[in-house]
C-alpha cells in the first residue's frame, strides 16, 4: 500500500529505529515515546488488521514478537513484557511490545475500568465461540 506509513518503514522509505528484522517481520521503536523500548512488530506485507492478516504472516509475526520479548527479558534486563494490539490507529497489522520492569509504574490497562454488576453470563452468551 503506497500511503501506508508502516509499509514505508518496512521498505526503508521512512527511517525507523530497527529492533529486529527477518524475512517476514520487522520490529521498530514506536515513536510515541511513552515507554522506553516500546516496540512495534509488523508483517513485511501489508495486512489491514487481525481480521485480514494471512495465517502464515500471523504465525511469523507472533514468532518475532516472542523472539524480541525473550531478548528483552534475557538480555536487556526487563522483568516481563506486555503485549497489545489496538488495530485502529494505523491500518497495518501490528503488535505492541511494552518492556516492563517491576517498579516502572506502567499500567497499560489503566483506561479499562472495572464495571459494577458485570453480567458475565450475558457476555459469554454474546461472545462465546463454539
Ligand atoms: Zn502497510
Amino acid at each position: 500500500m503506497n500511503d501506508c506509513v508502516f509499509c514505508k518503514i518496512v521498505n526503508k522509505q521512512i527511517p525507523s529505529y530497527k529492533i529486529y528484522e527477518d524475512k517476514y517481520a520487522y520490529a521498530f521503536l514506536d515513536i510515541a515515546g511513552d515507554v522506553f523500548g516500546h516496540t512495534l512488530v509488523v508483517p513485511k506485507v501489508h495486512f489491514k488488521n487481525i481480521l485480514e492478516v494471512d495465517k502464515k504472516y500471523l504465525e511469523k509475526v507472533m514468532q518475532a514478537v516472542q523472539k524480541v520479548s525473550k531478548h528483552f527479558v534475557d538480555n536487556v534486563g526487563c522483568d516481563s513484557v506486555n503485549l497489545f494490539v489496538v488495530g485502529e490507529l494505523v491500518d497495518h497489522f501490528h503488535v505492541h511490545i511494552i518492556p516492563r520492569t517491576k517498579d516502572d509504574g506502567v499500567n497499560i490497562i489503566n483506561e479499562l475500568k472495572k464495571q459494577e454488576n458485570m453480567d458475565f453470563e450475558k457476555a459469554q452468551a454474546k461472545f462465546r465461540l463454539d
